[in-house]
């Protein structure tokens, strides 16, 4: 069975992506066709909501969080301001700015190294339902998510990994996520690229 390309279910499902970054998407693994797996700079997807893995006062930092306030311009965090910050397994939505993606969903992921291993587990997973709830609210169709936690947060990244696609799988089942078309792990780092074809297959078989 060949797997297709996400360029092709891009084409096949007319997403919109910026088409100078075709040719470096890597092999994707679908589920329903809904499910993608890419290595890109999250900023540079035309898409219609990328998660920023952001802190409690939702005002900007570092790593993806910077990058995508650099990215979308100040309009961005005169946004942010207004939203009373945001408490770890949750999420908040605003525009997307200079972004090409429409809609920014910025969800606050837990320190892996101040609170158990249960209660950090459940705050990630909150995070990743929390932005498909939010996707879903808003009538989008597709979104993007980081390794949330897995770089200044140091949760552990093959654990993230899973607990990641573990609640996506969770809220396609329920029939939740019928609206969205498509649902993009988005990894930076190779290693967390490597760690997603690795374990996706557990969760998402290939069809
Ligand atoms: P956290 O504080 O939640 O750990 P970080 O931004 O430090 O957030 O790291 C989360 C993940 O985002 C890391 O895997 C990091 O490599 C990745 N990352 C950094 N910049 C980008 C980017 N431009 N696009 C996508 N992912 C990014």
């Amino acid at each position: 069975n060949e797997i297709p390309t996400l360029s092709l279910l891009y084409k096949l499902n007319r997403i919109p992506i910026a088409s100078d970054q075709a040719s470096s998407y890597e092999p994707n693994v679908a589920y329903n066709d809904k499910i993608s797996i890419i290595k890109q700079d999250i900023t540079s997807l035309a898409i219609d909501a990328i998660v920023n893995a952001a802190n409690e006062s939702l005002l900007g930092g570092g790593g993806v969080d910077g990058a995508i306030h650099r990215a979308a311009g100040p309009d961005l965090v005169e946004e942010c301001r207004t939203l009373d910050g945001c408490e770890a397994g949750d999420a908040k939505i605003t525009d997307g700015y200079e972004l090409p993606s429409k809609k920014v969903i910025h969800a606050v992921g837990p320190r892996w190294y101040a609170l158990s291993a249960p209660d950090a587990e459940a705050k990630l997973k909150s995070c990743y339902r929390r932005g498909l709830e939010l996707a879903v609210e808003n009538d989008l169709k597709s979104i993007a998510f980081p390794a949330i936690s897995t770089g200044v947060f140091s949760y552990p990244n093959v654990k993230a990994c899973n607990d990641a696609l573990t609640e996506v799988r969770e809220f396609l089942d329920e029939g939740k996520g019928d609206g969205l078309q498509r649902i993009i792990f988005c990894n930076f780092l190779q290693k967390d690229q490597d760690i997603y074809y690795k374990h996706v297959s557990k969760h998402f078989p290939p069809v």
